[in-house]
């Protein structure tokens, strides 16, 4: 039999003193009850805690699901011997009586029916990056499923979403199934976040939006898939393909003007092709093009806002300002290179592709997300080094891996912390693979079956016969 009480916290298989303590049977009938300490009282503990299971994480994460399922399936022997014990604990803390049978693992003669249902009226948010394409990855899994939507594109970019809208009656989705909302964030897009009626959300924008979103969506318990930013690494080992490595490194960094949750903003080089690497990075900076994005020869057009280039200048005047004298240097681009813009583009919002070398990890450009046509290049050492460096950031969306060694590359790809990890590639994509962000970046995942699972609603219905 296991000895009920008094209850103690259980760190690291260690069972310790609570400092306060409430006592237990919720139900009123037994007459000896329990004691259950109380977190909230003990912050050092709830901190010990965690750091415990953080250390623990490495070990765990690492044994075969064999061995997991070995010590679960000891657990479950254990438990189902002292079932009779366990079940006159549960009777006494909530009252249901002993031998209540919950259910049973096997024997039942039933069918058993899981269903996907619609889930009716999902809300979708999206932002300004790629207008249209984020907003079609939201609706059409949601219809695809049966469901009938509240789309919100940004404010900023909504035209493509109306030109959608003018299709959709041609293509024949028949009235009230997408219904499009233009306006403000918080404005349109909280009105549909707070409406009681829409039971989840699929948004995609930044995170501080995002925590936004969750505070005003948690009184009314909503489903909530979130796509956030990023603070993306590539990380590059000295056996890399460089041919292959810095064009698509570039691409990276300032395709879409660095507008893009995927782009790379940190580069983490291995020192003993650090140099080469950087001067061959900043010549090939330094031919792109800036200037009228209808301009078929012109590699990077403008930034999306005079507020959001002033965002990303901001960032660099800081920088420079609090690291520039400890080592930093702008190889490349804004404050060295002078922009060359066409006559009839001079107004527009336009910067050089910059390259910033040296920067501290714990710089605002190494640790939050710029958006904009800025990257950083850094040396390393060691594998071990360079993963506990990538991770270092609180987001954890993208990353690249770039070397030879297949078994290096399985390793690091398997200890980032970051959804999506692309080898010797970048934003090679397969629209059926599940896709989101870890850690600030996000909530869930997107991408066929992951879209299926999020727009609908599982049902399990037994039939004994
Ligand atoms: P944003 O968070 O400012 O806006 C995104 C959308 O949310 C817009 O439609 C906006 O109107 C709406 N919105 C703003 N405030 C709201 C509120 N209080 N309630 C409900 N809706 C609100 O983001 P942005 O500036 O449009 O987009 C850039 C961000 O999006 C970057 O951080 C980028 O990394 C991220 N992003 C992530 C992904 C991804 O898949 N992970 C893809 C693209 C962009």
């Amino acid at each position: 039999m296991l000895a009920l009480s008094p209850m103690k916290n259980k760190v690291l298989h260690v069972f310790s003193q609570w400092h306060l303590a409430v006592p237990l049977d919720q139900s009123g009938i037994s007459s000896r009850p329990g004691r259950l300490p109380t977190s909230c009282w003990n912050l050092e503990k709830s901190k010990t805690a965690v750091k415990a299971a953080k250390n623990a994480f490495p070990i765990w994460s690492s044994k075969s699901p064999l061995e997991r399922s070995q010590i679960l399936n000891k657990l479950a022997d254990l438990i189902e011997h002292d079932l009779e014990a366990f079940a006159q604990a549960e009777s006494k803390d909530q009252g249901k009586n002993w031998n209540y049978e919950l259910f049973s693992a096997c024997g039942n003669k039933a069918l058993y029916l899981v269903l996907f249902q619609e889930k009716l009226l999902p809300g979708l948010i999206s932002p300004w990056n790629l207008p249209l394409y984020l907003l079609t990855w939201k609706i059409a899994p949601a219809i695809a499923c049966g469901n009938t939507v509240v789309a919100k594109p940004s404010e900023m970019t909504s035209v493509t979403a109306w030109m959608m809208c003018k299709l959709l009656e041609k293509a024949g989705v028949p009235h009230g199934v997408v219904n499009v909302v233009f306006g403000m964030g918080t404005k349109a897009g909280e009105a549909l976040v707070c409406h009681p009626d829409v039971p989840l959300i699929s948004f995609t924008g930044s995170t501080l939006t995002a925590q936004r979103i969750t505070e005003k969506s948690a009184p009314h318990c909503k489903r909530l898939s979130l796509e956030l930013g990023g603070k993306n690494p590539a990380i590059i080992f000295d056996d890399a393909d460089l041919a292959q490595c810095i064009p698509t490194t570039l691409r990276s960094s300032f395709a879409n003007q660095g507008e893009i949750c995927l782009c790379t903003s940190r580069i983490f080089v291995q020192r003993g092709i650090y140099s080469e690497f950087l001067k061959r990075f900043v010549a090939e900076a330094k031919k792109w093009k800036v200037g009228n994005p209808s301009d078929p020869t012109v590699d990077m057009g403008a930034l999306i806002s005079k507020e959001h280039l002033e965002k990303v200048m901001l960032h660099l005047v800081y920088m420079i300002s609090s690291y520039f004298l400890e080592g930093a240097r702008v190889l490349c681009g804004e404050g060295v290179d002078s922009l060359a813009l066409p006559a009839g583009n001079r107004k527009g919002y336009f910067m050089l592709p910059t390259v910033i070398a040296e920067v501290k990890d714990e710089s605002c450009c190494m640790q939050e997300e710029i958006f904009g046509p800025v990257t950083c290049v850094v040396a390393f050492d060691t594998e071990e080094e360079v993963i506990e460096r990538a991770n270092s950031v609180k987001y954890g969306l993208a990353a690249t891996v770039w070397s030879s060694n297949v078994g290096r590359v399985h390793r690091v790809a398997k200890r980032l912390q970051s959804g999506l990890v692309w080898t010797n590639c970048w934003l090679v994509r397969d629209l059926n693979l599940p896709f989101g962000g870890m850690k600030a970046s996000g909530v869930g995942r997107e991408g066929a079956k992951d879209s299926y699972e999020f727009f609908t609603e599982v049902k399990t219905i037994t039939i004994k016969h």
